[in-house]
């Protein structure tokens, strides 16, 4: 441990320095609480590639510190289209919730190593303390005690679970997770600009049963794309051997510019795979001295493109339903995380469901539906009806309710 303050009644302990632990380490700070990030890895490392983040999200960043400004990310209007380039669904901006946060826009690409190095830079030295793996923590009458499987334990009055989808906090706290693999992988791709492409709009292109998608994006102010397939998998489904021969042969499929970004892209560096496992929604993400964060309690499915923004928000709520209260105050807590819960879970929960849910009817609907699918979205709103009820709706409400994070 550091030489920084660690005063009872102020210590806030934090498994796991992903994007949730950052963010609520961030705003417990702010709120004059005594932190420590115990992180399992010798060094906090994003996973790769981009990510889109939406306004409430950069909003957050915002009021940590973080200059949001035009060299952050790439202002991008998400488009829907089949893979012939008929747009099927745009997704609205509404004006109010880009007046209130000052933000243009809903979402921006942004390569994630930038947006995760620009909020760690935010934190004091000594705050994250690296190659300290949680194994599980024990709640006594007079604080919690937070055990490790290569340290001493730690005595804490709070715990955060930021400790991931494999979370042992989450574990120990609320049972197996109950991992299911959605039947869905994705290749995530990204590669700089060459020019000549409209940056201004980014695309999610299906085939029957294949997605295809890119959205321009900034890194360290430079021009980027990132690009991705999303298609069928399982538990006991191989990779193919040659990655870049299966990805250019799905590319080949869609329409421009789609199978251009192969040219650009370093198949042995840029592309990531990731196999998609969700869990059963919780109903409750706190216990006794406990409370978790981000994918501990609620991995995400890749049509929301949300996970690491909703562990941003995560991180920023349970900070302020906690309002800098003396956390030895058990009745105060309870409080707090009773808030945090109200103001997160059945959001959360909400998106995470609709997310899985589009998955199911873009990937595995057999093949009449697929076809009856694809006529209704080609030729009505409903897609666009459905994403702006389901998707957009309570987020820009939840946008207009963040008041302290207005401009105007
Ligand atoms: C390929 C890919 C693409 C994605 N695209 C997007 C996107 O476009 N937009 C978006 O918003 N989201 C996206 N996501 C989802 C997003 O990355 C996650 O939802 C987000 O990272 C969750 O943040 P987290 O802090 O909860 O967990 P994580 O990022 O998983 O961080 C958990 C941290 O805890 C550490 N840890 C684990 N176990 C322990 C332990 N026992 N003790 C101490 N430390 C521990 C880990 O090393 C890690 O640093 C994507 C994810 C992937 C994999």
């Amino acid at each position: 441990m550091t030489e920084m303050a660690w005063r009872p009644g102020r210590r806030v302990a934090i498994a796991g320095a992903g994007p949730g632990g950052i963010s609520a380490a961030l705003e417990m700070l702010r709120q004059g609480y005594d932190v420590r990030v115990f992180e399992k890895a010798p060094e906090p490392k994003p996973l790769g590639g981009a990510v889109l983040l939406s306004s409430p999200v950069l909003a957050v960043l915002r009021h940590y510190g973080v200059d949001v400004g035009p060299s952050f990310g790439s202002k991008t209007l998400v488009e829907f289209r089949n893979n012939k380039g008929k747009v099927r669904a745009r997704l609205p901006f509404n004006e109010k919730v880009e007046s209130a946060l000052g933000i243009d826009g809903w979402h921006y690409g942004v390569l994630r190593a930038t947006a995760f190095r620009k909020m760690l830079e935010l934190l004091p030295d000594g705050v994250i303390v690296p190659d300290r793996a949680v194994s599980g923590y024990e709640d006594t009458s007079a604080g919690i005690r937070v055990v490790f499987e290569n340290a001493a334990p730690v005595e804490a009055d709070l715990l955060i679970g930021a400790d991931g989808i494999r979370s042992k906090v989450s574990a120990q706290a609320f049972g197996d997770p109950g991992l299911f693999h959605v039947g869905l992988r994705v290749w995530l791709a990204w590669c700089e600009d060459w020019g000549g492409l409209d940056r201004s709009t980014g695309a999610i292109t299906h085939a029957r049963d294949v997605q295809a998608s890119y959205f321009p994006m900034l890194h360290e102010g430079k021009p980027g794309w990132e690009w991705w397939i999303v298609e069928k998998s399982g538990e006991t489904a191989e990779a193919p051997e040659d990655v870049e021969a299966h990805l250019r042969k799905r590319l080949s499929h869609f329409a421009a510019p789609l199978p251009a970004f192969a040219e650009r892209t370093d198949f042995s560096t840029q592309v990531f795979r990731w196999e998609i496992y969700n869990r059963p929604s919780l109903t409750s993400w706190t216990t006794g001295r406990v409370a978790c964060v981000g994918d501990a309690v609620h991995p995400v499915s890749p049509y929301a493109a949300y996970g690491m923004g909703m562990a941003i928000e995560d991180g920023y709520f349970l900070g302020r339903a906690l309002g800098g209260c003396d956390l030895s105050d058990r009745a105060a807590v309870s409080k707090a995380f009773a808030r945090y819960e109200r103001e997160r879970v059945s959001y959360v929960n909400h998106h995470v469901e609709f997310a899985r849910k589009l998955g199911q009817q873009f990937h595995h609907a057999a093949a009449p539906v697929g076809i009856l699918r694809d006529m209704v979205f080609d030729n009505t709103r409903v897609l666009e009806k459905l994403i702006t009820k389901d998707y957009l709706a309570d987020a820009e409400v939840m946008s207009l309710n963040l008041k302290e994070l207005h401009v105007t």
